[in-house]
């Protein structure tokens, strides 16, 4: 079968390009991970429901995928450009514990919000402490090739023996502001950065390796290099990210992989844009962040908030707000009255005409689903996408069998569970629909009856079928 036509911008030409894999057996996709020393929290959960429609958007398209997410677990500093301690040191130091079990808990945490989010996960996750042996042999190999040199801190890539250094992503050379000091300790070259870096001598590290340089870990950048290398080989078809990782992180990698391979490692780039808050960028170190959790406890479902997601161009700036997360539920749960409402329809020997397509309705169907599928595959452009469904659900409001198709087609690409009939609700409701599923159990008749009047009180509609019951907000 033929692969659909894909476009996708990518970060490193500046334009939107007709995709075309190295291979179409399959696409091969790295994404940027967590650093695991907090919570993840909801601009970093943007990036990845970005990167999960990518990954479905490619395979409605036809391609086999295979998608490798490293997990940052040692060398991220406090400064991407490599100064400052470890994060992970620092958030161990907070919490009372072992680096290694810092990160394991915030790793743990970080999967559990990607299953709330529906986001498929990778194929593989490489966390970067199981791979120094092969972060050293890449540096290794750059030190032959004359790239690297040494400090009293560390190896350091030398970014002028890179003469396209930062051209690769068009960069501009951040010029410093005038007053503005920049922290270079031995560091030749403002953009020089760490390959790696040495334990303090009156410091025993938690996360620490014996390398031919000396006692340390590898530098942030050269962990994603060695990693992508080692599951992709040389080169591979996309990698992904946040975009603040462009100016440092992503172009680093280019210097490290080009001057081992001579080949830039990805051929297209894709990057995500921020979620803010009032305007400013939602970050772990601003202290302004949100997580999955507080969306949860505040009686949100977390794919309400995928739906938010979705309702912005993934290359646009998107603010949240409770209001616009609010406006995301109500329309997620008219989309699933929608599809309650037709299913039940079409489980109804009555109305089984009403769902076979006539050639009026196919026509309307193909119409629509070319339609829907020409925005996605023009760069994952899901504004429209939502905008063309809405448009498409009102005008065939009598035709259930072409809106039916719509819905599956939708959940099938944004996976908001829009058939499934126990989604998420919050924890009083849950709780009360548990002991109402035990009242009924034991043929407690009064007390079910009056469970019934406070769910519906609360706005729940609650639908009793043969031995289970399942909820639906009014
Ligand atoms: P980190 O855990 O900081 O390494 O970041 C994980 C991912 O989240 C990376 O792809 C970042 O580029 C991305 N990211 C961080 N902050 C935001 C934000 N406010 N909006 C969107 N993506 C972000
Ligand atoms: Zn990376």
């Amino acid at each position: 079968m033929l692969n659909k036509k894909i476009f996708l911008y990518n970060t490193l030409t500046r334009k939107e390009e007709f995709f075309e894999p190295l291979n179409n057996d399959q696409v091969t996709m790295y994404c940027c991970g967590p650093t695991v020393y907090d919570f993840a929290h909801i601009g970093n959960l943007r990036a990845y429901i970005a990167e999960d429609l990518l990954r479905r958007t490619l395979r409605y398209a036809g391609y086999p995928i295979k998608h490798v997410m490293n997990i940052t677990d040692v060398g991220h500093l406090t400064s991407d450009a490599d100064t400052g301690e470890d994060k992970l040191e620092i958030a161990a130091k907070r919490e009372k514990l072992d680096a290694w079990l810092v990160a394991a808990k915030y790793t743990e945490l970080f999967f559990s919000d990607l299953k709330k989010l529906n986001i498929e996960l990778p194929d593989i996750s490489s966390k970067a402490t199981d791979h120094i042996a092969d972060m050293i042999e890449l540096i290794k190999k750059l030190e032959e090739k004359g790239y690297t040199y040494k400090t009293a801190d560390g190896i350091y890539f030398d970014t002028t023996k890179f003469p396209t250094y930062g051209e690769l992503t068009q960069l501009q050379k951040q010029k410093l502001q005038a007053g503005m000091r920049i922290d270079m300790g031995e560091k030749k070259n403002e953009h020089d950065f760490a390959l790696w870096k040495f334990s303090l001598k009156n410091e025993k590290r938690q996360m620490e390796w014996k390398s031919p340089w000396g006692i340390g870990f590898p530098g942030w950048h050269i962990e994603c290099s060695a990693m992508a290398m080692k599951y992709f080989g040389e080169q591979f078809d996309i990698h992904c990210g946040g975009v603040d990782h462009i100016s440092i992180h992503h172009t680093n990698e280019i210097a490290q992989s080009y001057c081992a391979t001579g080949k830039i490692p990805a051929r297209y780039w894709f990057h995500v844009a921020f979620l803010n808050i009032n305007g400013e960028k939602i970050s772990k170190s601003k202290g302004n962040f949100i997580t999955l959790q507080e969306i949860i406890d505040k009686g949100f479902d977390p794919l309400a908030f995928r739906y938010f997601i979705l309702s912005g161009h993934y290359r646009t700036q998107m603010d949240f707000s409770w209001e616009a997360l609010q406006a995301a539920q109500n329309s997620l749960e008219r989309l699933r009255h929608i599809a309650a409402d037709l299913t039940e329809l079409e489980n109804n020997k009555d109305f089984t005409d009403l769902f076979q397509l006539d050639e009026i309705e196919k026509n309307y169907w193909e119409h629509w689903k070319n339609v829907l599928e020409t925005a996605l595959l023009n760069d994952l452009n899901t504004p429209v996408v939502l905008s063309s469904f809405w448009t498409a659900i009102r005008e065939d409001i009598n035709r259930k069998a072409v809106q039916l198709q719509l819905l599956k087609w939708l959940d099938d690409i944004f996976v908001l569970d829009l058939f499934n009939t126990n989604t998420f609700f919050p924890e009083e409701i849950q709780k009360i629909k548990e002991e109402r599923d035990r009242a009924r159990a034991q043929k407690d008749w009064t007390c079910a009856d009056a469970l019934r009047i406070l769910l519906e009180e609360k706005n729940f509609e609650v639908i009793d079928r043969d031995d289970e019951t399942f909820l639906r907000k009014k």
